[in-house]
């Protein structure tokens, strides 16, 4: 197999070279051009090709610097196949720091894979995923949890689909949630369209987080060791891993307003009911605690600490027993080796 050239409307990127472009993907109320960032890396030897992107919700920004990093700061003497780099997929949303499009709110990840005759929002999607995502083997969309919460690291694919379960595993988080995502994301569709993705999720927005994008980084290592593109590295093994089948219902909502104390932390294993939050009013006379309604695993956790009656407390997904030895023991490794 000789590698081949990567072309996308408008260029082409030969073997063993480099690119950065900034690609017009609409135009503004001024006329004047939209662009997004787009590194594509076409490595001497012939391989597959990886798709990354992140910032689909404009203020989840620590994929942005995975990207980038993977864009700049590694060396792709090695690399057998192509890299297709989007740090910032949706640009308007970026500029105003925010999760949607600001045309009427649009959200960009319910829009793939497009069309060139609809709305705004598909039209972009739509020359974004044709020319960088359906050209792809394989991809990797880098998300954070909304303003205000947080969450674990952590993979979610369509893990039926037996070519996503070998890149979710490759990625080497601890936790995977097996999710067919809804329709327009962009896993979704571009699974579909023939090239498995996975969607990572790591901590908040509006934050760089250096220790989830050290970690996101390895796992990005790790696939191109599975998928040989860096046929000479070890695919990481996380130490222990716990795969989760997403019911619909795992959000826990605050059933009275006020003010919250979490007593549980991003990626704690809570017993059926331990108190997880107390709720408090303003003069701290009167409170609410929050039990977990079964044990489970803290996915994703308030930062803000604030609600409504009915705002997400915490995303607590139920572990089966099996599920919570592998955690436990997991875990307690973890802190054996941190203490060596
Ligand atoms: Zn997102």
């Amino acid at each position: 197999m000789t590698a081949g050239a990567f072309t996308y409307s408008g260029g082409k990127v030969e073997p063993g070279e480099s690119s950065t472009i900034r690609y017009r993907i609409s135009e503004t109320y001024l006329g004047d051009p939209v662009k997004i960032p787009v590194s594509i890396v076409n490595g001497a030897n012939p391989g597959p090709t990886l798709f990354m992107t992140a910032a689909a919700h404009g203020d989840e920004l620590n994929g942005i610097e995975v990207v980038r990093e993977v864009a700049l700061d590694w060396d792709h003497s090695k690399l057998h196949g192509t890299l297709i780099l989007l740090p910032v997929l949706n640009v308007p949303a970026f500029l105003a720091q925010q999760r949607y499009l600001p045309i009427y709110d649009r959200d960009l990840n319910r829009s793939f894979p497009g069309d060139q005759e609809s709305t705004s929002a598909k039209r972009m999607a739509h020359t974004i995923f044709t020319n960088f995502i359906e050209p792809a083997d394989l991809g990797l969309d880098f998300h954070t949890s909304t303003r205000g919460r947080t969450n674990m690291l952590h993979a979610r694919g369509d893990l039926a689909r037996e070519d996503v379960f070998r890149l979710a595993h490759a990625f080497g988080s601890h936790v995977i949630i097996d999710t067919e995502g809804s329709e327009g994301t962009l896993r979704r569709e571009a699974t579909d369209s023939g090239a498995p993705t996975i969607t990572v999720e790591m901590g908040e927005a509006h934050r760089f987080q250096r220790e989830l994008i050290d970690r996101a980084l390895e796992g990005v290592a790790s696939v191109l060791a599975e998928f040989e593109m860096w046929p000479d590295e070890p695919v990481h093994w996380p130490g222990w891993r716990a795969t989760i089948t997403a019911e619909e219902k795992t959000w826990l909502r605050a059933e009275s307003g006020g003010i919250v104390e979490m007593h549980a932390e991003r990626g704690d294993l809570v017993a059926a009911g331990e108190t997880i939050a107390t709720i408090t009013n303003p003069f701290k006379t009167e409170r609410t605690t929050v039990e977990s309604p079964w044990t489970g695993l803290l996915v994703g956790v308030l930062e803000n600490p604030v609600v409504y009656p009915g705002n997400p407390l915490c995303h607590l997904v139920e572990v089966d027993e099996a599920t919570q030895a592998v955690i436990e023991q997991g875990v307690a490794d973890t802190h054996a080796a941190d203490e060596e």
